[in-house]
């Protein structure tokens, strides 16, 4: 039966991106029962509202959804929809798993790290004061122990189920000894559940210079939202950008599947965006839906394309429109499945 599933577009190279992913997906041979609905400048425009309520109903009805890259005015107009969306269906792990393809001129070969990031509290609940008199302004980095405890039991959990050996809990619990070191602790409790998994921590700081100097020496990271923020788009770079890594939010009940990179609008239109990104958050779709062959049909086609060299975009220093790779990537994956 067909999996209903919520098909955002999105703004910018979105629509490219995302039509080349339903064709990947579709070539799996799973089925999906898409419901398109908009949100981003798009919807803005063309509803007045960057958020219908439509798209709303939609997701809460599916609970699951495919999203291009939404366009945020900065500066002034309104506020984030990816945030808004993620703390409307509270979708607390932020998922960003960071693998290496063959010809992407990353700085290292055989990366393969995951990335778990806390998403809904920490420096990112908005909660911000401006005292003008004294000119002085604060930020609330609030931490709850049902926040801490839920993402880094999922951490373990999906860890767990992917293999892995290692999770390094990442914090700054040196300095801010409330929030990371409530954190911290948390996270020692729990990892005392799961002795299968090789349990340690590592310094902010540390963990970057860390991770640009021998990232294959780790495995699995669990952190905060501003530090899981920072330290996922510097994993993106650990092999070949935010164009090849792809990322999930996931809920109790909703998950949203995402590109890392936002709309692009200096290519867009112009069908030479690279769709790996989407795709591989088509693949993690897969797989929180327990489509394992199907997901792994894609990784195995993503990797056979990349390293064949032939078909890929102008962002790797290929000549392939997004079609192109995405009709031989789609074939490959129907010769796999
Ligand atoms: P961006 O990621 O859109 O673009 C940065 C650079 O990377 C550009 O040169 C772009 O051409 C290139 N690029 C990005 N994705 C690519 C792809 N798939 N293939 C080839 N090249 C690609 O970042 P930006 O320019 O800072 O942001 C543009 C808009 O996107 C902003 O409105 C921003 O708020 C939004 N944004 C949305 C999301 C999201 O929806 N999750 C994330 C980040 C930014």
């Amino acid at each position: 039966m067909a999996t209903p599933a919520t098909l955002i577009y999105g703004d910018g190279i979105g629509p490219e991106v995302v039509k080349a992913t339903v064709h990947v997906l579709e070539a799996t041979g799973v089925e999906f029962e898409w419901d398109e609905q908009q949100a981003g400048l798009g919807a803005y425009e063309a509803t007045g509202n960057p958020l219908p309520d439509a798209t709303v109903e939609s997701i809460e009805r599916t609970k699951l959804a495919l999203k291009g890259p939404l366009t945020t005015p900065v500066g002034s107009g309104f506020r984030s929809i990816n945030v808004a969306l993620r703390k409307r269906f509270d979708c607390y792990a932020n998922i960003r798993p960071c693998v290496t393809l063959p010809n992407t001129k990353g700085p290292f070969e055989g990366i393969d790290l995951m990335l778990y990031r806390e998403n809904t509290e920490g420096l990112y609940t908005g909660i911000e004061y401006r005292d003008d008199r004294n000119d002085i302004a604060d930020a609330v980095a609030r931490y709850s122990r049902k926040g801490c405890e839920r993402i880094v039991r999922y951490a373990f959990e999906d860890a767990i189920k992917r293999g892995r050996k290692r999770l390094t809990l990442v914090h700054k619990a040196n300095i801010l000894k409330e929030t990371g070191g409530m954190f911290l602790r948390i996270g020692k409790e729990i990892a005392e559940e799961y002795p299968q998994i090789q349990f340690d921590d590592r310094i902010v700081d540390n963990m970057a210079m860390q991770l640009v100097i021998r990232p294959q020496e780790y495995d699995s990271i669990v952190t905060s939202n501003l530090f899981g923020d920072i330290l996922s788009d510097l994993m993106s770079g650990l092999v070949g950008g935010l164009g090849v890594t792809g990322s999930a939010n996931i809920g109790e009940e909703h998950a949203l599947f995402e590109a890392v990179h936002g709309s692009a609008p200096d290519i867009a239109g112009q069908g030479i965006a690279n769709p790996t990104a989407i795709i591989r958050s088509g693949e993690m779709m897969l797989r929180y839906l327990g489509e394992n062959a199907a997901a792994d049909a894609v990784a195995t086609a993503l990797h056979d394309v990349y390293a064949e060299n032939t078909h890929l975009t102008s962002d790797l220093g290929g000549t392939a429109s997004t079609s192109e790779f995405a009709d031989h990537l789609a074939a490959r994956v129907a010769q796999i499945v």
